[in-house]
């Protein structure tokens, strides 16, 4: 039986714009377990940071707000924390990294003080046993001579080496649940196979449960257990990696699959996406990927398909799945456009 460490249910965040409001999340729900890796992927805007920064109550309001849903951690309903319990959730409890390691770190402190100051913040040691503890947590993330180089800047590490600072940084405290949004997409190729494997050395050893936020079904590809696939602000698809890789059951899942190179699949061709995603000043009422689905019906632009589950673990919004959908034919003309 999977262990759920944290839950996210009906979360819905908008943003007041001269345009109006954009509503970039909407109704998102999803567990994460522990020990687990959970990947949410999808294109630029489909609300993945979203929806991670709204975990870490870090959206900024205004022009943010969180308008509805739950996050629960340790029976506790996250977005009813105060901002002084919150401070005390991030880093401990809860911590994240971001793209660009660069700007990340203080260029103007040395790589000890800035983990240490994690340290510090949350537990209450002397700094000679922070300075170990940020000794071991470089040593952990494979940075040679650790002593040294707490001394040192972050000018003074290459780009590779500052993403495993900035991961020591998050782990320092050992929190139950790490959100890593896009960590490998400032780096290299080489460098970035590198940065996976740290992060599933570590979930090893710490049993940390990730969340990885990505475009790069590469990424998702190695590291992730399961994997939430993002639409227009709401979770299209979700399964085990080897369900949504091998039996995708969206429209576009199975688009973004076939818009990536495939070692397994030999000599397929790269199809991409056609079209756009829609307007989230005033989202459709019916499938948001309507617009872009050779499958499209008639009813998908009626109303929203409802959640079918196809297995414990994989489940679609669409109507080619729902068994429903016939049902849907004695109310609403029910034709293949
Ligand atoms: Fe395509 Fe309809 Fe499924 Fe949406 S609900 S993905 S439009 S078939």
């Amino acid at each position: 039986m999977n262990e759920s460490v944290l839950s996210v249910q009906n979360l819905h965040v908008s943003f007041t714009t001269y345009g109006g409001e954009v509503k970039a999340v909407r109704g998102v729900n999803f567990q994460l377990n522990k020990g687990e890796t959970l990947a949410i992927v999808g294109e630029s805007g489909c609300g993945k940071s979203v929806t991670s920064q709204s975990i870490m109550r870090l959206i900024p309001d205004p022009p943010g707000r969180i308008t509805d849903g739950s996050i629960l951690f340790k029976g506790r309903d996250l977005l009813h924390l105060s901002e002084k319990e919150m401070r005390n959730v991030r880093g401990k409890d809860i911590s994240m990294i971001f793209q660009d390691p660069m700007t990340a770190l203080n260029p103007t402190l040395t790589i000890g003080e800035q983990i240490m100051e994690g340290i510090l913040q949350h537990e209450r040691i002397p700094k000679k046993e922070a300075s170990q503890k940020a000794m071991e947590m470089l040593s952990l993330v494979g940075i040679p001579h650790p002593e040294e180089r707490l001394k040192q800047y972050p000018h003074q590490f290459s780009g590779g080496m500052r993403q495993r600072i900035v991961i020591a940084m998050a782990l320092v405290c050992q929190p139950d649940v790490l959100i890593a949004d896009e960590p490998t997409t400032a780096l290299d190729v080489t460098i970035q196979a590198q940065i996976l494997e740290l992060f599933r050395e570590v979930q090893q050893k710490t049993g940390v449960s990730i969340i990885l936020i990505t475009h790069d079904l590469g990424v998702v590809a190695q590291v992730a257990d399961r994997i939430a696939v993002m639409y227009a602000g709401k979770i299209v698809e979700e399964g085990t990696r080897r369900e949504i890789f091998y039996k995708p059951q969206h429209p576009y899942t199975q688009g973004l699959l076939k818009s990536v190179p495939r070692l397994d699949l030999d000599g397929a061709d790269l199809t991409p996406i056609t079209g756009t995603p829609p307007d989230l000043f005033s989202p459709p009422v019916g499938c948001p990927f309507s617009a872009r689905c050779e499958s499209a019906m008639e009813v998908c632009d009626r109303v929203y398909p409802v959640k079918t589950e196809l297995s414990s673990d994989h489940h679609v919004d669409c109507w080619l799945q729902d068994p429903r959908a016939k049902a849907m034919l004695s109310t609403i003309s029910y034709t293949i456009r």
